[in-house]
């Protein structure tokens, strides 16, 4: 009764392969990314007589950060209202990158269990 049970293992096996060949696909139609996210601050300046001080709508800003970490250390990047989105674009790329790889690798693993199997299984043919 091998033959069924190969068949099907070829099966699990090419349906394996077909979904990391369309990750890979959704891999290619990424834009360009950047770790880190982008901030959006209003701030109260410190002066005595302004209006900031009590009222939060009367914050000067917005200003936006880009921040990320880089050998452990938080970097602050100044954006101008014009650049923000890009930087906002590109993070959220960053995270759908990191989303694909860790399904990549999942699949990957699950494929080469498949994979382990059936040489394991010739072998004992
Ligand atoms: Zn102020």
């Amino acid at each position: 009764m091998p033959q069924p049970r190969r068949s099907q293992q070829s099966a699990t096996l090419e349906r394996h392969w077909h979904r990391f060949q369309q990750l890979k696909r959704e891999l290619e139609r990424l834009e360009y990314f950047c770790k880190g996210t982008v901030l959006k601050r209003l701030m109260k300046c410190g002066k005595a007589q302004c209006a900031c001080r009590r009222d939060p709508a009367k914050r000067h800003g917005p200003y936006f950060e880009w921040t990320y970490k880089e050998k452990g250390k938080t970097v602050n990047v100044k954006l101008t209202p014009e650049t923000a989105p890009l930087y906002r674009v590109a993070s959220q790329q960053y995270r759908k990158l990191k989303a694909l790889l860790h399904r990549l690798e999942r699949l990957s693993l699950t494929g080469l269990r498949a994979q382990a199997k059936r040489a394991q299984s010739k072998r004992t043919a």
